[in-house]
């Protein structure tokens, strides 16, 4: 077995210290992957997710490489939020507490530039900031990178679907191409191997096998008739109100019969199946990610490939004939360590395949009546966010921080009540407080994002029935 005791690392004693004082003293299995190539100088490409210890993975790595008694950025840590721009900088703080005099500032939008210039004047060693208040100082030269030596991009694939890779590329730019690399990402879609071939060098990928998850999801199964089959997904959603939910069905034919009763009983439910034009499925998808629509309703074919962060609930709607294939539906709930559900409906005649799915996962299916399911009472299930549309995108020059500029410092609304911000050539989505969106889509037509009027439209909310629920 090999050793995965920080102390077989080359660390110098301070940091060796610091962990111990942590109480850190087995390498989680991403920092046992990633340190030993990363202390050694080469470029990573990581996939992991948060809580797995991936942040002292390259806050050693970074630390390992500083020189303290250097005054200059020799460190630069880019987050797609101010939330975790702060974690990450109390993390690296932490760890540099038994070391000498290190300085690491946080450079964030949304905080006053002046004290972020008077901070920087005093000169830092590591900064850890979002992409746009980074490229902000490089412009205004509050912020030289000439001496920077390591570069992190954390949450890469959050900050693309944030819009900020313009913003990246720019700062990537900045930097020295005589340098060390990390990319850390969750989930691994194209757009993030492009990034990486473009910034880093003979990158190493490292991963680590999904920690066991079987155990973190909890398989319900309940026996229907076909006559109950789609009404009681619309029983379960109610009574269980999970915040996202995917339900799988067999054929194209299902998923549309599903999203119909599902949206008569006054459920937020959008398909994704093969006969959608690419331009809708990318809304769908948008939608579905940004939280303004709370149930998608996919067959296998359709959601093949698709990089979807943890979802609250899987549901079988129909019993898969094949057992791998409903091992891989459940597998989208219970990621990144929460706790995840998988509702699984079968009628009599799925039985057999029941039995296949037992004896692949070595799980016994638990069965639970069907007038356990109650109504909580609470109304239409409604996602929290809706979509709107910005016709115009990267080919216009737009960017996230245009249109998030345009909503809070124009518009006067604060940063909560704009969700995700997608940005493809054409068109941009953003996510807006349901309670806002139609009166800040009115609104933003009457402005000018990047000095031109703009085409805005709130994308066709849910027609859920008004009069279901109370
Ligand atoms: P992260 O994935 O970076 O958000 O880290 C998740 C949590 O694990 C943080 O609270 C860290 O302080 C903690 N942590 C990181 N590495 C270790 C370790 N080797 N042993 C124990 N705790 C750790």
């Amino acid at each position: 077995m090999t050793d995965s005791r920080f102390a077989s690392l080359p660390l110098h004693p301070d940091l060796l210290g610091a962990l111990a004082r942590l109480g850190y003293e087995q390498m989680t299995p991403i920092q046992a992957a990633a340190l030993p190539p990363a202390l050694l100088g080469r470029d990573l490409i990581a996939r992991a997710q948060t809580g797995s210890g991936k942040t002292a993975a390259f806050a050693l790595t970074l630390l390992t490489q500083l020189n303290p008694r250097h005054f200059g950025v020799q460190s630069l840590v880019l987050c797609p939020t101010r939330e975790l721009a702060d974690q990450v900088a109390t993390e690296i703080r932490r760890l540099a507490a038994a070391s000498d005099n290190i300085k690491v500032v946080t450079l964030c939008g949304g905080v006053p530039l002046r004290g972020q210039l008077a901070t920087l004047e005093h000169g830092a060693h590591v900064v850890v900031g979002t992409p746009g208040r980074v490229l902000d100082h490089l412009q205004r030269q509050s912020l030289q990178l000439d001496g920077l030596r390591t570069l992190v991009l954390d949450e890469a694939d959050r900050m693309l679907d944030m819009g900020f890779a313009d913003d990246i590329a720019a700062v990537v730019r900045a930097c020295p191409a005589q340098r060390q690399t990390l990319l850390f990402s969750a989930t691994y879609p194209d757009d993030i191997a492009k990034l990486s071939a473009r910034i880093l060098r003979d990158p190493l990928s490292v991963e680590v096998a999904a920690a066991p998850q079987a155990g973190r999801i909890e398989q319900r199964w309940y026996q229907v008739t076909e006559k109950e089959r789609l009404h009681t997904v619309g029983r379960l959603l109610m009574h269980l109100r999970p915040a996202s939910t995917m339900a799988f069905c067999n054929t194209k034919a299902q998923c549309n019969d599903l999203v119909d009763v599902l949206r008569a009983q006054g459920i937020g439910a959008l398909a994704l199946h093969g006969d959608l034009e690419q331009r809708d499925r990318d809304q769908v998808l948008v939608r579905f990610a940004n939280r303004s629509c709370p149930v998608l309703v996919a067959t296998d074919v359709a959601a093949r490939g698709l990089d979807i962060p943890s979802l609250a609930a899987v549901i079988n709607v129909d019993t898969t004939p094949d057992a791998e294939v409903h091992v891989h539906r459940i597998g989208r709930t219970g990621r990144a360590g929460e706790d995840g559900l998988a509702l699984n409906l079968a009628s009599l005649e799925e039985m057999g395949r029941v039995g296949r799915i037992e004896q692949l996962s070595g799980q016994e299916a638990v069965w639970h009546p069907l007038d356990s399911l109650k109504d909580s009472g609470q109304g239409p299930l409604l996602a929290p966010m809706s979509t709107l549309h910005i016709q115009g995108g990267r080919k216009e020059k737009i960017r996230a921080g245009d249109v998030l500029g345009a909503l809070t410092a124009d518009l006067g609304y604060t940063r909560e009540q704009v969700g995700k911000i997608s940005i493809n050539d054409w068109s941009t989505y953003v996510a807006l407080e349901r309670s806002i969106a139609a009166e800040a889509t009115r609104r933003l037509a009457g402005t000018r994002i990047k000095g031109r009027s703009v085409k805005v439209r709130l994308i066709g909310d849910l027609e859920v029935s008004d009069n279901a629920g109370p």
